[in-house]
């Protein structure tokens, strides 16, 4: 597929493209020939995001791509791949710790005439990306006993409830719903609940309610229309967010984004590299399109971003040029052909 060159214009907005690994460069070139077909204002900033060791010996992100991000703010980015058990970190996490990307958001959208359990899904899980069960710290207290600690903070827990409450503002959303287990872990899903109440009181225009994290998951299987915006801890977010996108036809159409402190915001497809179909013109680019669609709304480039979702919403209704993860037969490159030609 012919790779478009970036344009200078003036009205041009900068964003920092990291390809990824395996069908990362095929997905990303996908990208950028519909944003050219929508006219796009955005000029794209290629940078290769591998992990290389820095003073000290600590893994970090070369020092171009983080330039890159330090100025654009906005990043777009296909999968990377982490080695089992040696080697480099995962650079994903690397990328969430060097830019303070606390919020994961990921609206979950059934896509019309894609067949999947439920046709009427329309909700966004968002989840704190920082601490929690994640936050790595583990040890051995004897042998045969290790002990991970569950580290939640006041800070990181008002930051994500005021995310949530004004994600839901800015997106015609009009509840919130605490996801939690208070009731067994008083002290650390305690003080997180406590924040997200006291956030909610600032936010009388958003019914807001809390939910054990298993009673959501018995509902959410039942009925998912019942929720709007959910915003829980993250070990949570990240298996009830899978939960959901299994729910509208799994990772391959699930957008994500990372938003960060001081605007910094990175926006990513969830799934991974794919590596047994790389390089083969058979991946699937809506993830990280419609990941670029929320970067578009996120810039405010509104009209663009609904442009973009319909046309590749028209191409998935009308079934006759598919991908073979949609259930057809189509390349990655006669797909985007398809959704350029409907902008
Ligand atoms: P995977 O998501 O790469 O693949 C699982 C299956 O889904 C494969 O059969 C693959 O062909 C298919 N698939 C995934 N995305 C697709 C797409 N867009 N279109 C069509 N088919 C698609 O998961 P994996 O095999 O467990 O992981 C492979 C590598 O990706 C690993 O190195 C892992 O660390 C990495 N990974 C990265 C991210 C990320 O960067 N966000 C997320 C998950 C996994």
């Amino acid at each position: 597929m012919r790779r478009p060159t970036a344009s200078f214009n003036r009205g041009m907005q900068t964003v920092t493209l990291i390809p990824g690994d395996g069908i990362g460069p095929e997905i990303s070139t996908a990208v950028m020939k519909i944003f050219e077909a929508a006219k796009a204002p955005i000029r794209w900033e290629e940078r290769n995001v591998t992990a290389i060791k820095g003073p000290g010996g600590r893994w970090m992100i070369p020092p171009d791509a983080k330039e890159s991000m330090d100025k654009s703010k906005i990043g777009l980015k296909g999968p990377l791949k982490t080695p089992i058990a040696a080697g480099h970190p995962s650079m994903n996490l690397l990328l969430r710790k060097t830019f303070d990307l606390y919020a994961n958001v990921r609206p979950c959208i059934s896509i019309e005439g894609y067949k999947t359990p439920y046709t009427d899904v329309d909700l966004v899980t968002i989840r704190e990306n920082t601490e929690g069960e994640y936050s790595g710290i583990e040890h051995v207290i004897v042998d045969g006993v290790v002990q991970s600690i569950k580290l939640i903070t006041e800070n990181a827990s008002r930051r994500i409830a005021e995310y949530a409450f004004e994600y839901a503002r800015n997106n015609q959303r009009t509840s919130v719903t605490a996801v939690h287990k208070a009731n067994i872990m008083r002290m650390s899903d305690g003080l997180f609940l406590r924040k997200c109440r006291e956030v909610a009181e600032n936010y009388k225009d958003i019914k807001f309610t809390e939910m054990y994290l298993d009673t959501v998951c018995l509902n959410m299987v039942q009925d998912p229309t019942q929720f709007d915006v959910l915003v829980m801890p993250n070990l949570y977010g990240d298996i009830l967010s899978d939960l959901c996108a299994g729910l509208i036809g799994g990772l391959g159409v699930t957008p994500s984004g990372n938003i960060g402190a001081n605007g910094v915001a990175i926006f990513e497809s969830v799934h991974g590299t794919a590596p047994d179909i790389a390089g083969m013109d058979l991946a699937n680019p809506t993830a990280l399109l419609l990941s670029a669609v929320m970067m578009l709304r996120h810039m405010g480039l509104h009209d663009y971003g609904n442009k973009i979702q319909t046309a590749c919403f028209d191409t998935i209704r009308d079934k006759k040029v598919l991908t073979k993860d949609l259930g057809g037969n189509s390349k990655c490159s006669e797909f985007t052909a398809d959704i350029c030609r409907r902008i």
